[in-house]
């Protein structure tokens, strides 16, 4: 691949309805609690599932995130690492059918400026660092 062309659409919120999992880093949680007034460990109790190598947001009961309000991410400053980086995540720079296929639930997908495909693996890189347990095959 050459280049991805990629620019997120005004008001849309496509990517936090798909069925999946919103990962979050030590720093994202520290930073999503104090962003919404709470203690670090309120905030795990309520809103993380933690395993071994891994956090992960729990989902509200028929949504895929708590944080989805009113249209809108109402964290986006503070919007976890996977949630800042996509569509750019290793699985999806590095393979053309996988990037295609997102494509069908990202409308922001082939519009837009071209990204020289080393931009995006750099960013792509940013996601590996962020949770090595995730990409640690790969
Ligand atoms: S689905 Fe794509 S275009 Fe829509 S908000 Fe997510 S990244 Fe932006
Ligand atoms: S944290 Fe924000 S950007 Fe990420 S899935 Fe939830 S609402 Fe969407």
């Amino acid at each position: 691949m050459e280049g991805l062309r990629f620019e997120c659409q005004p008001g849309c919120t496509a990517c936090c309805e798909v069925e999946g999992q919103v990962h979050i880093t030590e720093d994202d949680l520290t930073q999503i609690a104090e962003y919404v007034g709470m203690g670090r460990e309120d905030f795990e109790r309520k809103y993380v599932f933690r395993t071994r190598y891994l956090l992960r947001l729990r989902k509200p009961r028929h949504a895929q995130c708590h944080f989805l309000k009113d249209g809108g991410c109402s964290i986006h400053p503070v919007k976890p690492v996977q949630c800042r980086l996509f569509p750019f995540w290793p699985e999806l720079v590095e393979s053309r059918a996988q990037w295609n296929r997102t494509a069908k639930s990202c409308p922001g997908i082939h519009k837009g400026p071209l990204i020289q495909i080393e931009a995006a693996r750099e960013t792509a890189g940013e996601m590996r660092r962020a949770y090595p347990a995730l990409y640690k095959n790969t």
